[in-house]
């Protein structure tokens, strides 16, 4: 059988930032991540994991300290002009020169990558992402979603077979982050490779078949969405109950293993467990002999929850 080919392959690739302070920060620490050719990817992690900085060391905004990185074959170190050639980064944060237009900045990008006329397909993506009636208007009168859309469109002005999204839709609107989606969903179904870095559990696991997870620069798991989530499963139970007037109430509680309490207020429980090993009914039971409940009601684990559970394993 042949092997699929690898669209990003980084191995053991290290990046220390130094402080004002002349202190060193570990941003990425030793990893390693094989993205195969046509696969949608998801990169997830805390604030501060190092997912920017592992998708800046790609497009060559960021140096690595140490490691090695190739994009569709070609090192960064080696040939770094081919390398940027087949990769498209919609970063983070946006920036662009507040007066031009969405026509002059593709058009510029095109020229940067040696484009001939006939290459181009600026309209295309400006129509594609809903922009063709702003082409002509000054990025400072376009709103953030806009923007974000044109750094979209400008990552993909040289067709790279390789699109990478940093946080994408982190304080989107719902309906602009739908549009996104489909967009992204439409070039992958077109067969562009895409790694997609996101706060949101709920956006990788609509879109990416797998996903990695980053928690301070090192990768603590990298399998099928499908997969990962099994692993990951958890619940969280929200038991309202009549007011309870001794403090620290809870820690009287004896729950059953893989069972964690995340808060408690005077008439409230927030419980996180894993449901693969805890009977619900035994669960219940011990909270009903115990409080005078009111109402429960159950809500998907956050990220938050997910990463706790993964690098600290508190509930498996
Ligand atoms: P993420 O994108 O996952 O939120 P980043 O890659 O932005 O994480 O940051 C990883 C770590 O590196 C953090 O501790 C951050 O403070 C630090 N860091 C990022 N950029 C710089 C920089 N330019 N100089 C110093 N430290 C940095
Ligand atoms: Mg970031």
């Amino acid at each position: 059988m042949r092997k699929v080919k690898a669209a990003i392959a980084i191995e053991n690739t290290t990046k220390r930032y130094s402080n004002k302070a002349q202190e060193t920060i570990l941003a990425l620490d030793n990893v390693s991540l094989h993205v195969p050719q046509g696969a949608f990817i998801g990169l997830l992690g805390p604030n501060g994991a190092g997912k920017s900085t592992l998708i800046n060391i790609l497009g060559g905004i960021s140096l690595k300290t140490s490691g090695r990185v190739a994009i569709w074959d070609r090192d960064i170190d080696i040939d770094p002009r081919n390398a940027s050639a087949a990769i498209g980064i919609v970063p983070q944060e946006i920036y662009m020169d507040n007066y031009f237009t969405p026509h002059a900045m593709l058009e510029l990008t095109a020229g940067l990558y040696g484009l001939k006329k006939s290459e181009r397909w600026n309209d295309t993506l400006l129509e594609q992402l809903g922009l063709a009636d702003k082409k002509h208007v000054y990025a400072r009168a376009l709103s953030g979603g806009m923007k974000r859309r044109l750094m979209v469109a400008k990552a993909l002005v040289h067709r790279p077979p390789v699109l990478v999204l940093d946080e994408p839709t982190a304080g989107v609107d719902l309906i602009l982050r739908k549009h996104l989606w489909e967009f992204v969903k439409e070039m992958h179904a077109n067969g562009t490779t895409i790694l997609l870095t996101t706060h949101y559990l709920e956006e990788a696991e609509a879109l990416c078949e797998k996903i990695a997870i980053i928690d301070q620069g090192k990768i603590v798991a990298y399998d099928k969405t499908s997969s990962l989530l099994k692993r990951l499963a958890t619940k969280s139970l929200i038991v309202l109950h009549r007011k309870k007037t001794e403090k620290n109430y809870s820690q009287n509680l004896i729950l059953p293993k893989h069972t964690r309490i995340v808060a408690t207020t005077k008439n409230s429980i927030e419980l996180c467990y894993n449901p693969q090993k805890v009977a619900i009914a035994q669960l219940l039971d011990i909270l009903q002999k115990n409080l005078d409940i009111v109402d429960i009601t159950t809500k998907e684990p956050s990220l938050e929850e997910v990463f706790l559970q993964i690098t600290q394993k508190e509930l498996n």
